[in-house]
């Protein structure tokens, strides 16, 4: 039987043939199967959003994968990502990522990332139950930020939370569509970088949705 790692990469490589070789590496080193909910397990290596219990879904492999090569450039440094679900985006970015500083608002979805990440060797992750909509400024400044929830405009804190040359991205639209914006910090100004169209569940909280 083919390996749940070579699975992932075949995936990948169907999808990106041409992208980056880092996000791909750490990618097949995850298993996605252990993030999901028991019934969807032979739905991981597909390239499908799925339920992670709570009402709440693990982004598409290839959103995630759009996501983290989008901040290739500052790789080595801090990451902050609000809205850590299930957990998987953060494992990846564990391989890529000195430190990585999460924020999830619903508690038995904190609960069960710290199980899955401690069961794919992700030590270099915390996880922080709260409303991450305004960031984590006790761990900023931050080299990368990434919201994995969609946010009616970019949240003021931010920029503050992003160190000069650092990258953010950040889904921004309605409740149901969204652009996932990515911004560098130049000259203290948020600069825009790139885009791509995403649906992701909604960012509820102080700078999201009914704030
Ligand atoms: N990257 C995650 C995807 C999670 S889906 C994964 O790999 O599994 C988006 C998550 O954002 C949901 O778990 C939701 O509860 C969370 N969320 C929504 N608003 C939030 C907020 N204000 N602060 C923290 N988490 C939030």
């Amino acid at each position: 039987m083919i390996s749940k790692a070579a699975e992932m990469t075949v995936l990948l490589n169907r999808l990106f043939p041409d992208q980056s070789a880092r996000v791909l590496e750490a990618m097949s080193e995850v298993q996605r199967d252990v993030f999901v909910d028991p019934g969807w397990k032979r739905m991981a290596y597909t390239d499908s959003s799925l339920p992670i219990g709570h009402g709440q879904t693990i982004s598409k492999p290839a959103t995630v994968f759009r996501m983290l090569s989008a901040l290739e450039p500052v790789f080595g440094g801090k990451l902050l990502e609000t809205g850590s679900g299930s957990g998987y985006l953060a494992s990846v970015a564990s391989r890529l990522f000195n430190r990585v500083y999460c924020v999830e608002r619903v508690l038995g979805l904190v609960e069960s990332s710290r199980t899955n990440l401690r069961q794919t060797g992700s030590g270099n992750v915390v996880v922080r139950y709260g409303d991450g909509s305004s960031g984590w400024a006790e761990h900023a400044l931050f080299d990368g930020i990434l919201y994995s929830a969609g946010a009616p405009e970019l949240p003021v804190s931010l920029a503050g939370q992003l160190r000069e040359g650092g990258l953010a991205g950040v889904p921004v639209g309605t409740k149901s569509s969204q652009e996932f914006i990515v911004w560098r910090k130049v000259e203290g100004e948020l600069e825009r970088v790139s885009s791509f169209t995403c649906s992701f569940v909604p960012l509820i909280g102080k700078e999201g949705w009914n704030g």
